[in-house]
């Protein structure tokens, strides 16, 4: 768990905690309502090193998709633990009927990244597809990009 209880913030910064927030989306309890809420669900995911939820909100369209199970899992898990999750900015949330854009800048330990995602809409839950446009610097932990 990365050192997020239930008490602490959630690391997709909507000022709640854990336990209030996305954890409830994690443990499958709720299904997020929209592509911005999913979004933001696998931002923490990320920080929480699971793994699990990553997948299951992937698209099967999305390249990952065609790796063995396993490896993807440890890869996931990899980048969780090599990497730290300090805030997520969302820029704009372009929202469809079965498709819909978030487009935010996440800032890790090892630099700025910003992404527009592409999420569809798949019988009643959104899954990521892709990063229609990504830019990150590598080492530069800032708000320039
Ligand atoms: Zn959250």
């Amino acid at each position: 768990m990365a050192g997020v209880s239930a008490k602490d913030p959630c690391p997709c910064g909507s000022g709640y905690r854990y336990a209030k927030c996305c954890r409830r989306y994690h443990r499958g309890e709720e299904i997020p309502p929209d592509a911005l809420r999913t979004m933001k669900s696998r931002y923490s995911a990320y920080a929480v090193a699971d793994a699990r939820y990553i997948m299951e909100t992937t698209h099967r369209d999305n390249p990952d998709y065609g790796k063995d199970p396993l490896k993807w899992r440890e890869e996931i898990e990899r980048f969780c633990r090599e990497e730290s999750f300090e805030s997520l900015h969302i820029v704009s949330f372009e929202d469809g009927e079965d498709e819909a854009f978030v487009t935010f800048i996440a800032r890790l330990g090892s630099g700025t990244m910003r992404e527009k995602s592409r999420f569809v809409e798949v019988g009643g839950r959104w899954l990521y597809i892709e990063a229609v446009d990504i830019g990150i610097q590598r080492g530069v932990n800032s708000s320039s990009l």
